[in-house]
């Protein structure tokens, strides 16, 4: 794909959600880092349930800390592989208070030193929360961007590194939230929604489909 298609490509995402941002709740650093932990294979529709419960009631580290595991399970039950995140989001609290006095580092080495923190979900917290232009490449990103021709990869790291390169520097933090939310509604896994997708001329994908 060259580059003014993918500078086109960007500009009709751009048009049609001109302030994209995750569906996850958050309203600080701390809130969206934890929500994205407890996002891992699970739908953000189910991570809102269960911190609307909780956030009232302990959105700080201290504050989650000290519902201690069992207590932090209580609310997050309902999300997938439960008992190792509340195991996890414990001992990330842990290190919160003990090493950045209790606020979410605005940095990728020591956000990925935290348990339940990898690349993607450093991703995540340094684009939303810090503003950095990173792509967080999850699965939705991963599909779009190999079909569509914008950036092929085997592997999530690839296309990353690709996205990284070619999206164009106006679109770069942004363009996270563009590929997540077309892969979620339009390109959809199963049969993609090509007749109702804003970019479909500009799409490389061989398999387009009617509706
Ligand atoms: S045309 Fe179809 S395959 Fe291409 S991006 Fe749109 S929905 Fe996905």
């Amino acid at each position: 794909m060259n580059a003014e298609k993918r500078q086109q490509i960007f500009a009709r995402l751009q048009a049609e959600n001109p302030h994209p941002t995750t569906e996850l709740n958050y309203s600080t650093p701390f809130e969206l880092l934890i929500a994205v932990i407890l996002s891992a294979q699970a739908t953000d529709v189910g991570v809102n349930k269960a911190t609307d419960k909780l956030y009232p009631v302990a959105n700080t580290p201290q504050a989650i800390y000290d519902l201690g595991v069992e207590g932090l399970k209580s609310y997050i039950k309902t999300i997938g592989l439960f008992n190792s995140k509340a195991e996890n989001v414990i001992k990330t609290c842990r290190i919160l208070l003990d090493q950045h006095n209790g606020e979410v580092p605005d940095n990728r080495i020591a956000l990925e030193a935290l348990p339940g923190v990898g690349r993607k979900t450093a991703n995540v917290v340094l684009n939303t929360a810090f503003g950095h232009p990173t792509i967080a490449v999850d699965t939705h990103i991963f599909r779009v961007s190999n079909r569509t021709g914008l950036a092929k990869g085997k592997n999530v790291d690839e296309v990353e590194q690709k996205l990284l390169r070619h999206v164009p520097k106006l679109y770069k933090q942004d363009a996270h939230h563009w590929l997540i939310l077309h892969g979620r509604y339009i390109c959809i896994a199963r049969k993609p929604r090509c007749g109702a997708c804003v970019i479909e001329d500009l799409c490389d994908f061989k398999d387009k489909q009617e509706i």
